[in-house]
């Protein structure tokens, strides 16, 4: 296809429609063209920040025109370098945090309609305003945007009872690869007419089109919780619990996370203001919080009884329920903080894996058994267990650092990882995305009918393939 204008003329053209607030240059670009973790150092034409769906749509005209690669970028948070442009010619980071407005806050149907810039924690804070909830949370938080969340199909910590952000949108906005506005923002719960339109952009990681807006599912702020931290027997004795505890509670866990001694003991040892509520002797430790948005419900009782039940079966060997918020807090800290104290002692080689909740026990055997007879190695395990979503972490061995472990053993023990929760039927990538990290194993592992499908899309909406280059797809 011909380019209508030269690509010098069409980044001018772009850098008009943004104007000087728009424009992100020199040094102060540097931490737009690196990854959160520091995996991928890229390069870009242009970074811009539009502020409105028109400047966006005006910007991905011209890049259609002239074939220069447009990045979606969000709060840049991705695990798997998927925000990182890899071309100073050719290519464009388009980041949304100008684009944070409340477009409604519509309480009796339980949504609201934000921008993709918001970042999530101020979409926590605007639906607690009018006395509701937007459930999706995580670690990043305070730096990821709604756009990013619903391009990542991001999980987090109450999937379990809320589903993953995929379940959470009800409407989308997005500019297509040709310019165009895609507006579905009617915040329908039925809506039976034809395909699933936003659905091509969840988890799409920005490869299909920008998404600028979205209307978000609310619920009912719970206003009763109740947090328990389990010294458990095994990985068997935490998923048995989990299911303990939600027939008992009649489906009300909110959150089931998994921590390992050795997740742990990182935690420990590197993050302030930390203290060990167990002794060493357990070794695997289950986080389980449940929630309701009645006040009386006997709630505690019912994570009491679950208890007991545990300790009376030996599934149980130790655990507190917390007496206050400060305290159910300090339990999270140490859920929480395990990236950061990973980070701390030189970073970890991560995994994202999820099996059947059923078959984690399964999956850690074999996981341990393999790896150990492949290369030394040391262990991070822990995870949203109530999704069967495991963070399989490896650290290199005491004593080596992470770039030799990396340029060694680790491949091989990260093939091994993946090769066997796709044999068990789960997947090698639960909720971080493709990216550009994992492009090799989205080849491998995904089916050929599943690919040839993704391509053929991918092909009718973006023909000239400038939407996140490299990424997903590869
Ligand atoms: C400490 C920490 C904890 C984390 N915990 C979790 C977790 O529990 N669960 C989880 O799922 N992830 C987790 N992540 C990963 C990451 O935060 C999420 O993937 C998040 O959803 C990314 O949002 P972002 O705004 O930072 O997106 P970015 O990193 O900027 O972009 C991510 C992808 O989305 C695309 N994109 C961004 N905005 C748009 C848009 N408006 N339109 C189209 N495409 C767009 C980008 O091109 C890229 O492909 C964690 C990350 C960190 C650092």
């Amino acid at each position: 296809m011909e380019n209508f204008m030269d690509i010098e003329t069409a980044l001018k053209q772009i850098v008009n429609i943004v104007g000087r607030r728009g424009l992100i240059k020199g040094a102060d670009a540097g931490p737009y063209l690196q990854d959160e973790r520091a995996l991928f150092h890229g390069e870009a034409a242009l970074v811009v920040k539009p502020a409105s769906v028109e400047e966006c749509s005006q910007i991905i005209t011209i890049a259609q025109d002239c074939g220069i690669g447009v990045i979606p970028q969000g709060g840049n948070t991705s695990y798997c370098g998927g925000a990182t442009p890899f071309d100073s010619k050719r290519q464009i980071i388009l980041n949304l945090s100008r684009m944070n407005d409340i477009r409604e806050v519509d309480p009796v149907n339980s949504t609201m309609t934000v921008e993709a810039g918001m970042v999530l924690s101020d979409a926590h804070t605007l639906a607690q305003n009018h006395n509701l909830m937007f459930p999706l949370s995580m670690g990043s938080q305070g730096s990821c945007q709604i756009g990013g969340v619903l391009s990542t199909n991001a999980g987090g910590i109450s999937v379990l009872r809320y589903g993953s952000a995929r379940d959470l949108v009800l409407g989308l906005e997005a500019v297509l690869p040709n310019g165009e506005i895609l507006s579905e923002l009617k915040g329908l719960r039925k809506d039976n007419t034809g395909y699933d339109l936003k659905g091509l952009f969840l988890g799409a990681e920005g490869t299909l089109g920008v998404i600028t807006a979205a209307v978000l599912k609310l619920f009912p702020e719970p206003l009763s919780r109740q947090t328990a931290l389990l010294g458990v027997a095994s990985p068997q004795a935490a998923c048995d619990l989990l299911a303990q505890a939600q027939q008992d509670s009649d489906e009300q866990v909110i959150s089931a996370e998994y921590i390992s001694r050795e997740s742990l003991n990182i935690v420990l040892a590197k993050i302030a203001g930390t203290r060990d509520p167990f002794d060493d002797s357990v070794r695997h430790v289950l986080l389980l919080e449940l929630a309701t948005s009645q006040s009386e419900t006997g709630l505690r009782n019912i994570l009491e009884k679950v208890l007991q039940k545990g300790v009376v079966s030996g599934k149980v060997v130790d655990g507190v329920v917390a007496e206050s918020m400060r305290q159910a807090l300090e339990f999270w800290k140490l859920r929480e903080s395990i990236p950061e104290a990973e980070r701390c002692i030189g970073g970890s080689v991560k995994h994202d894996i999820s099996v059947r909740i059923s078959q984690i026990p399964e999956f850690l055997d074999k996981a341990g058994k393999m790896l150990n007879a492949i290369a030394p190695h040391r262990l991070s395990v822990f995870g949203h267990i109530g999704d069967g979503n495991l963070h399989y972490n490896l650290l290199p061995p005491t004593g080596s650092t992470l770039k030799s472990f990396q340029e060694g053993p680790a491949q091989k023990l990260s093939d091994s990882v993946h090769d066997l929760a796709v044999m068990l039927g789960g997947s090698f990538s639960a909720e971080h995305g493709i990216g550009v990290l994992k492009c090799d194993e989205f080849r491998k592992y995904k089916s050929p009918a599943s690919i040839g499908l993704m391509r053929t899309l991918k092909g009718a909406l973006d023909p000239r393939g400038i939407m996140n280059p490299g990424k997903l797809l590869g």
